[in-house]
C-alpha cells in the first residue's frame, strides 16, 4: 500500500508517497497520531547537502493497525517507541545492552527512514504500549523522558544532592522534573528565555546562565545542551568529585561539532564526566500515566503533516520548547 511520507533531501523537504509491505511476524504495521521534531532533525536538515534523501522523525505517538503473526496482542494498541533498531542477537543486545548494539540503527536517519510516514512498520521488541486514557500531547514526552530517567538513573546520590540542568527547550525542563525523583535541588540554568519562563510556570527552580556564579558547589551538572556547548561552564559549577552527566542530543552521522574543552578541570577537581544514551522507557510512561511529570505549555507549535517544511522551519527557532506535527 501506499502512504503519504515526508522526504528530507538535498534542498528540499517534500512529501512523497512510499510503499509499505505487510509486517513481518515479528513486526507491527504503525499509524502515527502526533510525530514531534527534535534537534537531530534539525541538525539533519542543516547538513542536508550530503545527506541521502530519508524521512526523518524518532519520537511519536500511534495506534498498531497491522501485526505480524507473532505480536497480535498488540493490535490496536497505542504505543511509543524506542528510536533504536538493534539486532537482538549480537554478544551486547545478549548480554542486556541493547541500547549498544553493533548493528544499531537509529529510526529517522539516513539508512533507517523515520515516522513521519502515515503508516510504517516497526520491530515489536520497539514498542511500548500506552493506556488509552493518556493523551498523545502527554504521551510525545515519553522518549525524551526516558533518556531523562536514564541519566537520573546514573546520577545516583546519597542524602539531598544539588543538581542543575544546563541547556534549553522541553528537554531541560524533562530533565529537571525527572531528576527532581531523586530527592534532589534541582534548578534549570539556561540562557534561553522561553525555557525560564516555561520552568517558572511549571514550579521548575531556574536561572539565568549569565546570573550564576562559578562556584563549583553542584553535585551534579546535567548537561543537555547541544553538541559543541562548551563542557567548560559544567565544570566550573560543579563541585570537587562532583558529576557531569552529558545527555546530549544524539548527532547525525558526520555532523562535526566537537567540544572545544580544558580538561584541567576534570583532573584537578577529580570530576567525573558520563555520558548517558539509553532510556528506560517503560519508567517514562508510567510516570506520564499518573501525572507525576508536568508538561503543560511545552508543546509551543503544532502543524498538519502537509506544512512539515514549515513544522522544521518552526523549529529551528530557539524560543520554540516543542513543535510537533499531527498526522
Ligand atoms: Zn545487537
Amino acid at each position: 500500500m501506499s502512504f503519504r511520507a515526508v522526504r528530507l533531501s538535498a534542498g528540499a523537504i517534500t512529501l512523497a508517497n512510499s510503499e509499505t509491505r505487510a509486517p513481518a511476524e515479528t513486526e507491527v504495521a504503525v499509524r502515527p497520531s502526533l510525530v514531534s521534531i527534535d534537534w537531530f532533525d534539525i541538525a539533519s536538515m542543516l547538513r542536508i547537502d550530503d545527506a541521502t534523501a530519508f524521512t526523518p522523525g524518532r519520537e511519536f505517538v500511534g495506534t498498531v493497525v497491522e501485526t505480524g503473526s507473532k505480536s497480535a496482542a498488540l493490535r490496536r494498541q497505542r504505543i511509543v517507541s524506542s528510536p533504536d533498531i538493534v539486532c537482538g542477537l549480537c554478544d551486547l543486545c545478549r548480554g542486556g545492552l541493547s541500547t549498544h548494539c553493533r548493528d544499531r540503527r537509529l529510526l529517522g536517519s539516513p539508512g533507517c527512514d523515520g515516522c513521519l510516514r502515515e503508516q510504517f512498520n516497526l520491530p515489536t521488541m520497539n514498542v511500548c504500549a500506552i493506556s488509552e486514557s493518556l493523551p498523545d500531547d502527554l504521551a510525545i514526552f515519553a522518549a525524551p523522558l526516558a533518556r531523562a530517567l536514564q541519566a537520573a538513573w546514573f546520577t545516583h546520590l546519597e542524602g539531598r544532592p544539588y543538581i542543575t540542568v544546563l541547556g534549553r527547550g522541553s528537554e531541560a525542563l524533562l530533565a529537571a522534573q525527572a531528576m527532581a525523583k531523586l530527592n534532589a535541588s534541582v534548578r534549570v540554568v539556561s540562557s534561553c528565555e522561553a525555557t525560564l519562563h516555561a520552568a517558572d510556570r511549571l514550579g521548575v527552580r531556574h536561572r539565568p546562565l549569565e546570573q550564576v556564579g562559578r562556584r563549583e558547589d553542584q553535585d551534579v551538572v546535567l548537561d543537555v545542551s547541544a553538541p559543541g556547548g562548551s563542557i567548560t561552564t559544567a565544570a566550573a559549577m560543579v563541585r570537587p568529585r562532583g558529576k557531569i552527566v552529558l545527555l546530549r542530543p544524539l548527532s547525525p552521522p558526520g555532523f562535526d561539532m566537537p567540544d572545544e574543552t580544558d580538561l584541567r578541570p576534570l583532573v584537578e577537581n577529580e570530576i567525573e564526566l558520563l555520558g548517558s544514551r539509553g532510556a528506560r522507557l517503560r519508567e517514562a510512561v508510567t510516570m506520564l500515566e499518573r501525572g507525576e511529570i508536568n508538561v503543560e505549555g511545552l508543546i509551543t507549535q503544532r502543524f498538519k503533516l502537509e506544512h512539515a517544511a514549515k513544522a522544521f522551519a518552526a523549529a529551528q527557532d530557539p524560543s520554540q520548547l516543542k513543535v510537533v506535527i499531527e498526522m
